[in-house]
């Protein structure tokens, strides 16, 4: 098995994030700045927005952290949405989702104005990926795409099988690849899809999203297939001081005697997601420079 590790990736895609950021700040520039709002004290929401926060130190970005209670009201969050829209200072707003259940996650995240939008979440964004216009890609497939660059793996004429449909992994995943530029040959499989098998024995890139660890294994896959996880879960274990390890929804082990390309968790997709953040916010800030 190769090993597609993706922290070369995140320190080349930073020192050159970082050298443009400069370079912008030089020019007479502000900073490009994200908005980060947390509802709750979930740990790995948490985690997620540490990890947005000190990768922004690092660029030299400007970082806004609003963190609210789990009873906080809607409107509270849509008002403080409403502000940092107005806002001539900030580039980018981001809500960490999943938000508590008396709040409509959609009415939220809808209320971000579309320039920006970072996370590439909004009907409007969505509806420029699905035409191949110009748009702030979701970061976390942008994130896949980039590992499939660096690592030589061609896209065009090849059967991609994306395991998981939601809105802000699986959907825009297969979006993507289906563009002309990448114009892959993609199948989108769900929880009714009736076996998985049929469809994954004949891919050459498999990407699986769907949360469960184990879904993929290497009895499904052809013995030269590439394979990207995406799924993060936390796992029970007492060994661990903090009593849990991460593991993807690929069984990682069972790839070992093959000839497949597998992306590990951690040490994967994740690190790609907060770095195509960083480039949305970057984006964003470029465009709205005065
Ligand atoms: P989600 O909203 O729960 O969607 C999961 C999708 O997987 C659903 O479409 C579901 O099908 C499908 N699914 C579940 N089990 C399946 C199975 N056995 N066979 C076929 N399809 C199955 O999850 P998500 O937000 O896309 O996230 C997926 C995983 O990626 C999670 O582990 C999440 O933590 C991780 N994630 C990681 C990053 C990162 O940066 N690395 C970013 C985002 C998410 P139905 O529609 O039929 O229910």
């Amino acid at each position: 098995m190769k090993r597609l590790g993706c922290k070369i990736i995140q320190g080349k895609l930073e020192k050159e994030l970082k050298e443009k950021t400069e370079s912008f700040i030089m020019k007479g520039n502000r900073a490009p700045s994200l908005a980060v709002i947390l509802v709750g004290s979930d740990p790995a929401s948490e985690t997620y927005v540490r990890n947005k926060h000190e990768a922004c130190s690092r660029l030299g970005f400007l970082h806004f952290d609003y963190r609210f209670d789990e009873d906080v009201k809607e409107d509270d969050l849509l008002a403080l949405i409403d502000e940092l829209n107005g806002r001539a200072d900030v580039d980018g707003i981001l809500v960490q989702l999943p938000l508590p259940k008396h709040i409509d996650e959609k009415k939220i995240t809808n209320s971000i104005s579309v320039e920006k939008d970072v996370d590439g979440f909004s009907p409007f964004n969505v509806g420029r990926l699905c035409l191949g216009e110009e748009c702030f890609i979701p970061c976390t497939p942008k994130g896949v795409v980039e590992i499939l660059k660096y690592y030589d793996i061609p896209t065009a004429g090849k059967k991609v099988v994306v395991i998981g449909r939601s809105n802000i992994v699986g959907k825009p995943m297969a979006m993507l690849l289906m563009q002309k530029g990448f114009d892959a040959t993609v199948t989108v499989c769900n929880t009714r899809t009736p076996s998985l098998k049929d469809y994954t024995l004949d891919a050459d890139i498999i990407i699986v999203a769907t949360g469960r660890p184990g879904t993929l294994g290497s009895s499904m896959c052809r013995n030269d297939a590439v394979i990207i996880d995406v799924g993060v879960n936390r796992i029970e274990d007492k060994s661990r001081e903090r009593g849990y390890r991460l593991v993807g929804d690929v069984d990682y082990h069972s790839f070992e005697d093959t000839e497949c390309q597998v992306t590990p968790v951690p040490g994967g997709v994740g690190l790609m997601t907060v770095m195509m953040l960083m480039e949305n916010t970057f984006e964003s800030a470029n465009r709205r420079k005065k």
